[in-house]
């Protein structure tokens, strides 16, 4: 089989176009997963980071409610204390020994305050006692407890700024009983309790404040310890510099935003357990994501493979030919535009052969299509093996194939191509028991750089083949410039002819038909002729052809029939022959036809003779003979025209009843020059004597073809020799006076010549 080299189907491209298709359907697929899984992931952090403030806020609340308790416990021991009956009397009057004894128990081991201390009435410090060696920060200790006392005295209208009362006071402007501060007590923070005892006093006449029992704790090490221990704070201390990494700060601040106390500690981060716990979750869901995506991947490839295998199968089936597989029509041309886009850029010259094979449909039609299918397939071999294999072979419509091929452009090259083309399509064949011959006519079109387009290409190279067919087949034109003037030639005549037939523009010649000796005439032909206005008589080869393809063949026939009736009225001992076209025979109305034609002219339906060729039989075997049987019903008689030039089927003559067999005048000329054409056309004669017909030479032009004709039987002949074409007038004075128009014997004219 033959392919192409450079095809330019890319069948990947199909394949790339759908990873674009999946990548332009997969993209945003992967891109709402990835932004789910950000969005969740962003949204875990943000709960945990939430969490991680809201435990902070928590931790750091129950520290400060932690310090404010200790002091306020520190002012209930020291209520506990002076709550004893003697508390009183013996504080009041200073008696430092119960003082030293019971007060001093505030400190360790039993309460382990740092500092208590006994106030009297007019503020000086009576008693104090320090649970290590007494600070020297300490030297002014009435200075140091001055917020308390002055509380206490009700000298104060606020809470002063740099100090935090645990308790509430009801009314500051009235010595109060109680305090319990938060303040800054030798430069270190410290929880300050401070209980007036008793009632005011007289101190020295005057009115003299009551005596006050202080007690002070340090915020330390140990009173951490124990807060953290109680809130599960763990390494809770006091700092003053930067935190440690990763612990949180909290500080006790005054109304006045001066700094009591900074903390430290290592807090609890639920942010670790939430993103713990979820992780996993997190986990499963990207990896299910994953699948997903993945199973929806496959999904999409096998689907996209599948859809893309079927789209190169249908565009293969949709490009290519089913019975040989060769490139069509569609295909050669995307090919052939791309070959003339090269030779445009400068690439070297090409040329399209267009290939039309003769006789083909006689195959169909005689041996059946599974027979011209292979005959295809071994046409299509061969044009591959004449050809190379970067040349493009396609099979454009039933017998008509085309060749794409870079080649030289000389008309010695393109014939020696189309030579090489013709001997291998035209050796024979030998299918399924049948020995085939069939031949070929090639149109050649050369592809330079002024070639416009494949249409263009294509149109010349076919109207280089309709020449190669007129001018005999089984050869090759190559188009030129001249052609396309013939062809609007043609279309002129076209119009002129419809014209002509329908205005009785033409005319009716008659060529007599002569018995054996050639004296007597026995019928006539009747031949159409057409006078143009302009361009003078055209001959039937050139105007039937076109008559033929355009189909104004069925009304010239149908014309020339009844002419030839109304005529041959006037003959009534000659047979009348009639050519029949192909086109005109198959026309379901032809039997009518000819039918009305005799009615309408009263013409002896004995005396007419139908003339058809092979190729009218073709194709319609059936209704063919059915048409055949019909009219021979009424008396019509039938001549097999051209014999031996077109298919010369045994089958042909067997199956159909014709009357009459004309051997071509092509045979009747070479009698003389081959011997096997004598041995021809006698066989001929004899098969036509066996199957029961008469038999007619054609195109007798002398002596001696008319001697060896009627020596080998022919019943009758038609030719210059005994007459040419004439008018219907010119037979009837031929009939009227025979003798002017008789010729000699042939063996007294051939003895007089030598
Ligand atoms: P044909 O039917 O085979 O007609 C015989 C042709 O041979 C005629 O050519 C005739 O003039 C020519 N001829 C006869 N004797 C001789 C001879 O001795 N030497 C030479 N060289 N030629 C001879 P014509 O009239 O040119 O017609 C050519 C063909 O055109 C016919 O071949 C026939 O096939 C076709 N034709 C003519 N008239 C009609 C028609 O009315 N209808 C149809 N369908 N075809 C027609
Ligand atoms: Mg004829
Ligand atoms: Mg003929």
């Amino acid at each position: 089989m033959v392919t192409s080299a450079r095809a330019p189907i890319a069948e990947q491209h199909e394949v790339s176009r759908w990873d674009r298709a999946r990548a332009g359907l997969l993209v945003p697929i992967v891109v709402v997963i990835v932004v789910a899984i950000v969005c969740i992931i962003v949204a875990v952090l943000a709960l945990a980071q939430r969490a991680d403030t809201v435990e902070f806020r928590r931790e750091q609340q129950l520290l400060r409610q932690a310090v404010a308790d200790r002091d306020a416990r520190l002012l209930r021991e020291v209520e506990s204390v002076i709550a004893r009956p003697d508390a009183a009397t013996a504080i009041g009057n200073y008696d430092r020994q119960w003082v030293a004894r019971n007060l001093g128990a505030l400190l360790q081991p039993f309460f382990g305050d740092d500092v208590v201390a006994v106030i009297d009435g007019t503020d000086k410090v009576r008693y104090a006692r320090f649970a290590g060696p007494r600070d020297p920060a300490a030297a002014d200790l009435a200075a140091e407890l001055a917020d308390s006392v002055d509380l206490l005295r009700g000298r104060l209208k606020a809470v002063p700024g740099d100090v935090i009362s645990v308790i509430s006071i009801p009314d500051l402007s009235k010595p109060g009983q109680r305090t319990a501060l938060i303040q800054r007590f030798t430069n270190q923070p410290a929880l300050v309790a401070a209980v007036a005892v008793g009632s005011n006093v007289e101190v020295a006449g005057a009115k003299a404040g009551a005596p006050i029992v202080v007690a002070v704790k340090y915020i330390d090490s140990n009173v951490l310890r124990d807060i953290g221990r109680r809130l599960q704070i763990p390494d809770l201390r006091r700092i003053d510099g930067a935190p440690a990494t990763g612990d949180e700060i909290t500080a006790i601040v005054g109304r006045h935003g001066g700094t009591i106390a900074r903390f430290a500690w290592r807090p609890f981060r639920p942010s670790r357990e939430i993103i713990a716990s979820v992780l996993p979750f997190i986990a499963v869901a990207i990896a299910g994501f994953a699948l997903l995506l993945g199973l929806i991947m496959r999904y999409m490839r096998r689907t996209t493979q599948t859809i893309a295998a079927g789209e190169i199968r249908l565009r293969h089936l949709a490009l290519h030919d089913p019975v040989c597989g060769l490139p069509n029509r569609l295909y050669f041309g995307e090919r052939l535009e791309s070959v003339i886009n090269e030779v445009r850029r400068g690439g070297p010259s090409a040329a399209v052969f267009y290939i039309d094979l003769d006789h083909f449909k006689d195959v169909n039609d005689t041996l059946g299509h599974h027979i011209g299918d292979k005959l295809i397939l071994n046409v299509t071999r061969r044009l591959s093996r004449v050809m190379r294999g970067d040349d493009l072979v396609a099979r454009l419509g039933g017998d008509e194939f085309a060749i794409v091929t870079i080649c030289a452009s000389d008309s010695y090259s393109l014939q020696a191509i189309a030579g090489r083309i013709i001997a291998a399509v035209c050796a024979p064949y030998a299918i399924d028991g049948n020995n085939i011959i069939i031949g070929a006519s090639i149109g050649i079109a050369t592809i330079d750089r002024r070639a416009r387009d494949a249409a263009d290409i294509l149109r010349y190279a076919d109207m280089a083949l309709y020449r190669a067919k007129n001018e005999g087949r089984n050869r090759a034109c190559i188009y030129d410039a001249a052609m396309d003037a013939d062809l609007s030639h043609r279309k002129l005549l076209e119009g002129d002819l419809l014209q002509a037939v329908k205005n009785d523009g033409l005319d009716a010649a008659y060529q007599p038909i002569v018995n054996a000796s050639g004296d007597t005439v026995v019928g006539v032909e009747a031949l159409a002729r057409w006078t143009h206005p302009t361009a003078g008589e055209i001959p039937p080869a050139d105007f039937i052809p076109i008559a033929e393809h355009s189909g104004i063949i069925v009304e010239l026939g149908e014309w020339m029939l009844r002419r030839a009736c109304l005529d041959g009225a006037g003959w009534p001992d000659l047979t009348v022959a009639v050519n029949v076209s192909p086109l005109q025979f198959r026309r379901s109305d032809f039997v009518e036809l000819v039918e009305r034609i005799l009615a309408e002219t009263n013409f002896d339906p004995n005396r007419l003779e139908l003339e058809l060729t092979e190729s009218t039989l073709l194709g319609n075997l059936e209704t063919a003979e059915l048409s055949m049987l019909r009219l021979k019903a009424i008396g019509v008689r039938f001549a097999l025209d051209d014999f031996g030039t077109g298919y010369s089927s045994l089958l042909y003559l067997r199956r159909f009843p014709f009357d009459k067999l004309k051997i071509d005048s092509s045979f009747v000329r070479s009698i003389e020059k081959a011997a096997d054409a004598a041995a021809i056309v006698h066989a001929v004669v004899s098969l036509g004597r066996g199957l029961g017909m008469k038999v007619t030479a054609e195109g007798v032009e002398n002596a001696e073809q008319h001697l060896f004709l009627r020596a080998a039987g022919v019943h009758s002949m038609q030719g210059f020799r005994f007459g040419k074409p004439v008018p219907a007038g010119a037979i009837s004075a031929r009939l009227a006076s025979p003798d002017d128009y008789r010729v000699g014997s042939p063996d007294r004219e051939i003895a007089l010549a030598s």
